[in-house]
């Protein structure tokens, strides 16, 4: 049986693109971290079931706001860089075909490095 477990599926991608993939400071961490919403919940960070990947080049979004600070060059989505997680991406593939959702879905917030699980 294979793991869906956000670790594992990490190391699916990184050994079929051969890529190292560098993993959020809160890689798998029960950490308590609240979520982007009017009600004040926990993101699924603190549940284990959320991982952030390549977060330089993928940051979060949320109007003039970037995180992290520093990923500001990799804003524009229209533009082609290494490690960008798109639509095409094969990080993106594999998380999904796991029942993971991405946050370059999501509408007010877009959060290309996020990917997280319900159960
Ligand atoms: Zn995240």
């Amino acid at each position: 049986m294979v793991s869906t477990s956000p670790s594992s599926l990490v190391n699916i991608v990184a050994e079929q693109t051969g890529f190292t993939l560098f993993v959020g400071f809160d890689f798998d961490a029960l950490e308590w971290r609240e979520s982007y919403s009017i009600v004040r919940t926990l993101s699924k960070h603190a549940f284990g079931m959320a991982i952030d990947i390549n977060p330089l080049q993928n940051p979060c979004i949320r109007g003039s706001s970037v995180q992290p600070a520093t990923a500001t060059d990799c804003v524009d989505r229209s533009k082609a860089f290494p490690h960008k997680i798109d639509e095409t991406d094969f990080c993106k593939q594999v998380f999904e075909s796991f029942g993971f959702r991405w946050g370059g879905h999501w509408r007010s917030v877009k959060d290309y490095q996020h990917f997280e699980k319900n159960n």
